[in-house]
């Protein structure tokens, strides 16, 4: 369903780079405070190495940069400078609030505490975790965004620490990050950390399909912009001005999918994405008609998140249709905002002089969590309240056949084939 990701460590990252980036969305951002951070973070660090040899401070630039992709505001890109100096360099939260301002103090204690949180595997320890995490959101949700864009980060550079350690971090972003960075809605985090995920878990599927995907790549590519042209021309014909692209799905999608139907790469035909943006909803169903009159839909495929929204706020449609060469596709449409919020979720909505001011659905559901921390007494109870939510346990599983499986607490796409298949 979502496109692929690009791990893109970024080794060349400068400050100045940085300062652009963000004055292209937000001009009247202090920049000068980012780059006082930023020389205030550089010499905390000074000396501190990488596990991939690099000097520590691009890691905490990175970090900035997946919050400035997210459109962050001025104290959440200051604080992700400044994340690891309390834990890491001896920085006092107080001389943090001295030189800078008492908010981001905030948020960096913030971050300092999860990192602290020692996850564990058993089941009452990640509830454990869960709270703790869930009691940082509620404070301030820039905290987790800022804690996703670090793990975002230690996970594009997994390569360099030991095999043991790749398994561990991976699952356990498998495991918390991914149903967090789900249920704010932060697809593009969301897909990136799955596919990563991936290749460190199970890298016999990685680097299978990444193999099968770039081999047919220039076949691929034509085949995308041919799709692309046919659809604009058919909007043009009912003048509907869009923008259209195509992607490959991301891996780890068409590996669920691949587990969830017991076939092999080769059966799985709709592995590539085309995606609708218009202007406004009446469009949105406009198009949907003239992608059903114009390509023959594959029945039982098609969804409408637009009337009933999912509950991250992930506003579309979708369809899936047989396109040009008889081969599958799926076709989403929506609306520019609803892409924005589609790629950011909660981060759709800085307020630049409030920070993060979460929108209805995902405020409520922190509030939610927050209450049945207070209410419930036992670990096991208040994961019950959240796996409610969360994707993280008590799944049910609809097969392509419309049967039902529900798989415990923590099962993996793995334990669901283990099911169909023995
Ligand atoms: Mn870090």
């Amino acid at each position: 369903m979502y496109l692929r990701p690009s791990f893109s460590h970024e080794r060349q990252l400068t400050i100045d780079e940085l300062i652009k980036r963000v004055h292209s969305y937000y001009p009247e951002a202090n920049t000068d405070l980012i780059r006082q951070t930023y020389d205030f973070a550089a010499k905390a660090h000074v000396g501190q190495k990488r596990s991939s040899g690099e000097d520590y401070i691009i890691h905490p630039l990175n970090v900035a940069a997946t919050m400035i992709k997210l459109h962050a505001d001025v104290p959440s890109i200051m604080a992700a400078l400044l994340h690891d100096v309390v834990e890491d360099c001896g920085i006092t939260p107080e001389e943090i609030e001295k030189t800078f301002s008492a908010e981001v103090a905030r948020l960096v204690i913030g971050l300092t505490k999860i990192s602290k949180i020692q996850f564990k595997t058993q089941e009452e320890s990640q509830a454990e975790n869960f709270r703790k995490m869930v009691v940082a959101m509620a404070q301030d949700l820039r905290v987790i965004i800022i804690k996703l864009a670090d793990r975002m980060h230690n996970m594009r550079t997994l390569q360099y620490v030991s095999d043991e350690r790749q398994k561990k971090i991976a699952q356990e972003t498998l495991d918390i990050y991914v149903p967090l960075a789900s249920r704010l809605g932060i697809n593009s985090v969301k897909a990136e950390l799955e596919d990563l995920c991936l290749r460190f878990l199970r890298p016999d599927v990685y680097y299978r399909l990444a193999e099968k995907v770039a081999m047919k790549k220039s076949e691929r590519e034509k085949y995308i912009s041919e799709v692309v042209s046919i659809i604009q021309e058919r909007l043009q014909e009912y003048s509907v001005k869009a923008e259209v692209k195509g992607r490959p799905k991301h891996f780890y999608s068409i590996y669920k999918k691949m587990m969830s139907r017991g076939v092999d790469f080769e059966q799985i035909q709709d592995v590539l994405a085309f995606r609708i943006i218009v202007r406004n909803i009446t469009e949105c169903y406009k198009v949907l008609g003239i992608m059903h009159s114009s390509f023959t839909p594959v029945p039982g495929r098609f969804k409408d998140y637009i009337a009933i929204p999912k509950a991250n706020n992930y506003q579309s449609l979708h369809t899936t249709v047989i396109g040009p060469l008889a081969s599958r596709i799926e076709i989403q449409i929506r609306t520019a905002e609803m892409d924005e919020v589609a790629e950011t979720g909660v981060a759709a909505h800085w307020k630049y002089k409030e920070g993060l001011v979460g929108k209805g659905n995902q405020m409520a559901w922190v509030q939610e969590l927050l209450e049945a921390n207070k209410s419930v007494s036992s670990n096991r109870e208040f994961m019950d309240v959240v796996k409610n939510d969360l994707d993280i346990g008590g799944i049910f599983i609809f097969t392509p056949r419309g049967d039902v499986y529900e798989l415990a607490h923590g099962a993996t796409p793995l334990d669901f084939a283990y099911c169909v298949h023995t």
